[in-house]
């Protein structure tokens, strides 16, 4: 016989010993990353009883091994080159060094109290917390049956947000290299005990640029070997074009337009314009992007749709099957920690049946390398590319005063893009300290497709970097 209860705001897991028990709930979520944690406080805060499966740790690929590690190690790297280029500016300083055991350490304590935090919530919000995989079993009468470790629940709702994993190509040594430890994904490299003396990064994207910027400022020689003709993906291309010789000056090199045929221990074989090319390396880090991971976890047992590895969503998140949703990277729409939050949250309105609906057109990207890249909507590129014709205003950063009180030599600029039809702000790029803040008030400009005429009348602080936005709209 299955006993049926209702259990709030606790931690189930291994221990929690009740066999025969099915808790039901009012929504199941899989997944405590930012989407599934996220889904969970929002479900919560409104008052519905909540069950969140997480089978790692709470806080997902963000809080423990993407975006939160990446920043504290970048912050390192950033006060290092700092405190080395301080005469600069009138700071003189001797014996400094980075002692990446402590970078290490503090990022461990970083993450724990992070990590800390969302548990908070969950308890805040009566969230109940099962540490173990999920599965699900099927539908009941009663709603989808999830079962993780011992435990049983069942709910009405489903929420899908189980992420992503690195994608691994199938490279002849890669898997071997994986296996014997000297080919490194974000994952084991974000734990590494050393500084590798060389190297080789392959894929020139925003996780192998930041990963660049830190090893290259703690010494070791890294190269970035990148199979189009440039790095950072969708960022405007006279932007990256920035950012590479930025990353240059601190001794990165790049291979662009190159691919990669086979990893060995030392190094790797590639292929460029026709010709072999090999590049020593100590370490290799496989950072070629990220795809959705729906599988293991009984999708198939209520049918919910996966095309192209992605669970198929709408403008609510809901997928195919009424009642169940995905939010986050499961959907690879659009794969980062902001975007996993705006959707969980479309879907827990969706639930509560509240109008809101998501929108892929002004979501921000940030390469968190100095100087920092940002855009927000349209590049150049991607406007000519659907035929859209924009205005261009364009201003160098050092168009403003805090960026030059800041930055000796700084060679950042700001583009703002302007619908030619409607006068409406379309998109923002820009590269420059701070981008990643300056970036939020271009994203609400874009966002809710501002007039520039309208733009101009918001006044911006001053002395900020951020004023940039504004001032290109008069160009
Ligand atoms: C190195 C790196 C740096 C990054 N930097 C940034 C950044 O600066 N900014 C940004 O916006 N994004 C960044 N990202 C991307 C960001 O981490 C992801 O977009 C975000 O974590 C997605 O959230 P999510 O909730 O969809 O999935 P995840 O964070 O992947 O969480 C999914 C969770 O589901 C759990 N899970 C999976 N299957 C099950 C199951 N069957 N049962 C129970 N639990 C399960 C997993 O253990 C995981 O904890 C970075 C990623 C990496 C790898």
């Amino acid at each position: 016989m299955v006993a049926k209860t209702t259990a709030q705001g606790t931690d189930q897991g291994k221990d929690s010993g009740d066999d025969d028990m099915t808790y039901t709930y009012d929504l199941i979520v899989i997944g405590g990353g930012p989407a599934g944690y996220l889904a969970a406080e929002r479900a919560g805060e409104a008052g519905l009883s909540v069950a969140l499966f997480e089978k790692r740790a709470l806080g997902g690929v963000c809080l423990n091994e993407g975006c939160i590690p990446t920043k504290t190690f970048l912050n390192s790297a950033k006060i290092y080159a700092h405190a080395l280029h301080g005469e600069r500016y009138g700071v003189v300083a001797s014996g400094i060094s980075l002692d990446h055991a402590a970078v290490l350490r503090r990022k461990a304590k970083v993450v724990e109290t992070l990590v800390g935090g969302v548990g908070f919530k969950m308890r805040e919000k009566g969230v109940t917390v099962v540490k173990e995989a999920a599965k699900i079993g099927g539908k009941t009468g009663e709603g989808f049956l999830v079962k993780g470790g011992e435990t049983e629940a069942v709910a009405p709702k489903l929420i899908i947000a189980a992420g992503s994993k690195p994608i691994i190509p199938p490279i002849p040594g890669v898997a071997d290299g994986l296996d014997a430890g000297y080919v490194y994904t974000s994952r084991e490299i974000l734990d590494i005990d050393h500084i590798p003396d060389s190297l080789v990064i392959v894929g020139g994207g925003v996780i192998g640029l930041e990963m660049a910027d830190y090893f290259a400022v703690a010494g070791s020689k890294v190269t970035v070997i990148e199979m189009l003709d440039k790095i950072a993906g969708p960022f405007d291309a006279e932007i990256a074009r920035i950012l590479k010789k930025n990353l240059e000056a601190k001794g990165v090199m790049f291979l662009l337009g190159t691919k990669v045929t086979e990893v060995t221990r030392g190094g790797v074989k590639a292929e460029t314009g026709g010709e072999a090319v090999t590049v020593e390396g100590d370490a290799v880090l496989m950072s070629i992007g990220r795809r959705p991971a729906p599988e293991d976890m009984g999708l198939e047992k209520i049918n919910v749709l996966v095309e192209n590895g992605a669970v198929v969503t709408g403008k609510h998140m809901q997928t195919n099957i009424s009642g169940v949703y995905a939010a986050g990277d499961i959907n690879g729409k659009f794969m980062l920690a902001h975007t996993a939050y705006r959707e969980a949250e479309v879907a827990v309105n969706h639930i509560l049946g509240k109008p809101d609906e998501m929108r892929y057109d002004a979501i921000p990207s940030v390469i968190y390398t100095q100087p920092e890249a940002a855009f927000v909507g349209d590049t150049e590129e991607s406007a000519a590319a659907k035929g859209l014709r924009v205005v261009v205003k364009k201003l160098p950063l050092t168009y403003s005063g805090r960026y030059v009180s800041e930055n000796e030599r700084g060679d950042g600029i700001c583009k703002t893009l302007i619908d030619e039809g409607t006068g409406r702000v379309v998109g923002v790029s820009l590269i420059g300290g701070y981008a990643s803040e300056i970036i939020l008030s271009a994203s609400i400009l874009t966002g809710l497709g501002v007039p520039a005429e309208q733009a101009k009348r918001v006044v911006f602080p001053h002395p900020t970097v951020g004023e940039i936005v504004r001032e290109t709209l008069f160009v």
